[in-house]
């Protein structure tokens, strides 16, 4: 597979899709810089070998032309991070955004406007993805959080092109992931969260590639009841009861080790400022619900992460938006920030354990925090994700 290092851009002109949905204030300022600064090392080795760039992006869901989804908004930062002045097509497909790519000199930037402001793009659209194809000598793919979507942008432009590659970022996310399950050495996945139903297809995928599974958050208690435990009012998915009890009975037979917590904070009700008491995991009360693990949990969760090579991180140990509940997710995030000091590969990924590990200062001190949630979760399934099909199977 051709890598960005491979090529040299002297005198082309890149098509880039970026993963530029950043969230925005309502002065339309960008409060979160992490995905433009991202796809900065893609975007700088094509100037830099003397090629030239057009951005194409995504922002939020809109209906149409809607104002406030329009990327000429974040101009000014990307232009800042990047340290060159973008300039900018009102539409992404139109005349005027054609002559300005074909006018493009090497080392410079154009920015085209939302993708979806054209319903075509979703529906992976082929004449729409043609007049894409107009704005680039080759194409490169940097936007993992949009890998699991076949839309025009990510997935039907490639076949266009002899000349295709992934950008720095969607490279690290998969090699991120096989670093640690195609691994040989020893992996501990911790999955957390709030249900089973959700994780299920992750759970059943990463039973083959790993040795230890921990299991923490609202997910806990199926497993729990399903066991015969008395959980009180904590969250379970009753119909996912005899599931669980099948995943345990899978884990045995592929010689993984399950650990579930053996303590839990519990509330009697589900607010920050409720009464709370430390119970074992199977002896809940009626009336009270299980927040967060306990003390003893947290010692054996600390003793499998330090013994393990290779971790992954995927989903909250309890409520942890709530102050006293979070207590689990930020002992947690300080064994696997141990782990990693000492020389193990940690990889966080897939929806909230990312908002946590920022939240709680844990980003620099693990091996890598995935930038793409849905699209990590499905890479952890086990499914092969359609954007990056079409540049690999090309
Ligand atoms: P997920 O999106 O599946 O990773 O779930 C994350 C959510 O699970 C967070 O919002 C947590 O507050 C929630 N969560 C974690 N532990 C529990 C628990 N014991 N009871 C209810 N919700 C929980």
């Amino acid at each position: 597979m051709m890598t960005l290092d491979d090529y040299n851009f002297e005198n082309k002109q890149a098509l880039i899709r970026v993963d530029f949905n950043v969230p925005l204030n309502e002065n339309f300022e960008v409060t979160d810089t992490t995905r433009i600064e991202a796809a900065k090392p893609t975007i700088t080795k094509v100037l830099e070998d003397g090629g030239s760039v057009v951005l194409m992006s995504h922002l939020g869901r809109p209906e149409g032309k809607e104002e406030k989804f329009s990327l000429k908004h974040i101009v000014a930062k990307v232009s800042e991070i990047i340290g060159v002045q973008v300039k900018f097509a009102e539409d992404c497909v139109d005349d005027e955004a054609q002559k300005a790519s074909d006018e493009l000199a090497n080392g410079e930037i154009l920015l085209l406007e939302n993708l979806r402001f054209h319903p075509e793009e979703k529906k992976g659209d082929e004449n729409f993805a043609e007049k894409l194809v107009q704005h680039g000598d080759c194409y490169i793919n940097d936007a993992f959080g949009t890998a699991h979507r076949a839309h025009a942008s990510t997935t039907v432009v490639a076949k266009y092109f002899n000349e295709k590659c992934f950008g720095y970022l969607l490279a690290k996310e998969i090699e991120s992931l096989q670093e640690v399950l195609d691994s040989d050495d020893k992996v501990t996945a911790i999955l957390g969260g709030a249900k089973v139903s959700s994780k299920i297809t992750v759970i059943e995928n990463i039973l083959d590639k790993v040795d230890h599974l921990i299991i923490g958050g609202g997910m806990t208690f199926t497993f729990i009841k399903a066991q015969g435990g008395k959980v009180g009012n904590s969250l379970v998915e009753e119909d996912k009861l005899d599931l669980a009890l099948e995943i345990l009975e899978k884990a045995k037979a592929k010689n993984v080790q399950v650990h579930l917590p053996k303590d839990a904070i519990i509330a009697d009700a589900f607010a920050n400022d409720a009464n709370t008491k430390i119970t074992a995991i199977n002896e809940i009360p009626e009336g009270w619900m299980g927040l967060d693990v306990g003390p003893e949990t947290l010692i054996d969760f600390d003793k499998v992460v330090l013994n393990s090579a290779k971790i992954l991180w995927n989903g909250p140990l309890g409520v942890f938006e709530m102050e006293n509940f979070a207590k689990g997710t930020i002992s947690l995030g300080n064994s696997i920030a141990q782990a990693t000091k000492n020389g193990a590969f940690s990889l966080v990924g897939g929806g909230d354990s990312v908002a946590a590990v920022k939240q709680f200062g844990f980003e620099d001190k693990v091996s890598y925090v995935s930038t793409g949630g849905g699209a990590m979760l499905e890479m952890l399934e086990g499914k092969t994700l359609p954007g990056i099909a079409a540049i690999k199977n090309a």
